[in-house]
């Protein structure tokens, strides 16, 4: 009989982790400096960016730290959102800045990162931090969070990834890229898929590693998975729910109860990645206090 895989809960690693930053705090501040702050930049009133800034507040009042948030209208120009970041740049209290992306449309995304120092780009999409991720024997100084979340779980929960065949479903400049490039220094051999890859069910068969960020509800199925395979499902997708509250409920990109019986280890959707991420932007906001203490 096939046993099922191991799930893999991120909603608890993240509390681990959001602990042991929490206790870091106290003895920071304790130990004379100044409360580690995180400034966020909103542009527009997007209500999903709305919802993740809101709860990136939440969370660093839970640790202690400061925050700051600053929103402007989707009217704004390009120069009024650069000086803004380049303002928060030179406070003393804001330790970490996070431009929430994506920008609306017609902003220049990269004018506006790399108006942040990369000692305050905690989320880690500042050219030279992408760069120097992409480049053997540099180190960037902060790696975007979602990526840095899906390699926490990874390494916690199977170790070593030397010479495993990883795959990564998506290469957007926020998820399956910097994760692929993640993998790659971790020592696994790495395969990037995208919407125009051939054959992808042979091509995920042959996958020890399987991270998926397609934001395509269910689309992996069990049959496209090695047995045994650890999965990693970054998709957030809505599908209609009449049985629940809100009308909807949440799937990940990856067709969880087909694949869990085929799989040596799942994260779930909720529950999986998500809480990831703002663990890991939290341990990058207290990184960036201690360096420009
Ligand atoms: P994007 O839409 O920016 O990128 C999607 C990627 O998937 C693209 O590279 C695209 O290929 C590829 N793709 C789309 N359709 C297919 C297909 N049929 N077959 C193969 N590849 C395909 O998405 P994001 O990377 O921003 O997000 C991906 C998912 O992750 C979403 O569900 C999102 O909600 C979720 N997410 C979760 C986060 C979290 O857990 N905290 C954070 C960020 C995202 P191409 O490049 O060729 O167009």
């Amino acid at each position: 009989m096939a046993s099922t895989a191991k799930i893999i809960d991120g909603t608890r690693t993240a509390e681990q982790i959001r602990a042991d930053v929490t206790k870091q705090v106290a003895e920071w501040v304790a130990a004379g400096h100044i409360r580690p702050g995180l400034a966020t930049v909103l542009v527009g009133d997007n209500p999903a960016s709305q919802s993740y800034v809101k709860s990136k507040h939440k969370a660093c009042q839970e640790a202690g730290m400061a925050s700051f948030g600053h929103v402007l209208p989707a009217t704004a120009s390009q120069a009024e959102v650069e000086e803004l970041v380049a303002g928060l740049d030179t406070d003393p209290l804001v330790n970490g800045i996070l431009v929430q992306l994506p920008l609306p449309a017609g902003f220049d995304e990269e004018r506006v990162l790399r108006s942040i120092s990369i000692e305050k780009d905690v989320d880690g999409f500042h050219p030279i931090n992408i760069g120097r991720l992409a480049q053997k024997g540099r180190d960037p100084l902060f790696v975007p969070c979602t990526p840095a979340g899906v390699m926490y779980l990874l390494e916690k929960n199977i170790g070593s990834l030397e010479g495993a065949n990883a795959v990564v479903l998506g290469r957007s400049n926020i998820v399956g890229m910097p994760v692929a490039l993640l993998l790659v220094r971790a020592n696994a051999t790495v395969t990037i898929c995208h919407s125009r890859t051939r054959d992808l069910a042979d091509i995920i068969r042959q996958a020890d590693v399987l991270v998926a960020a397609i934001g395509k509800p269910e689309f992996v199925r069990g049959s496209w998975i090695k047995p045994g395979a650890v999965v990693i499902d970054v998709g957030i997708n809505r599908v209609e729910d009449a049985s629940r509250p809100r009308g909807y409920r949440l799937v990940g990109d990856v067709a969880f109860e087909e694949v869990k019986e085929v799989a040596g280890a799942i994260t779930p959707v909720p529950g999986g990645v998500g809480p990831m991420t703002i663990a890991m932007l939290l341990k990058s906001t207290l990184k960036a206090a201690q360096l420009n203490k």
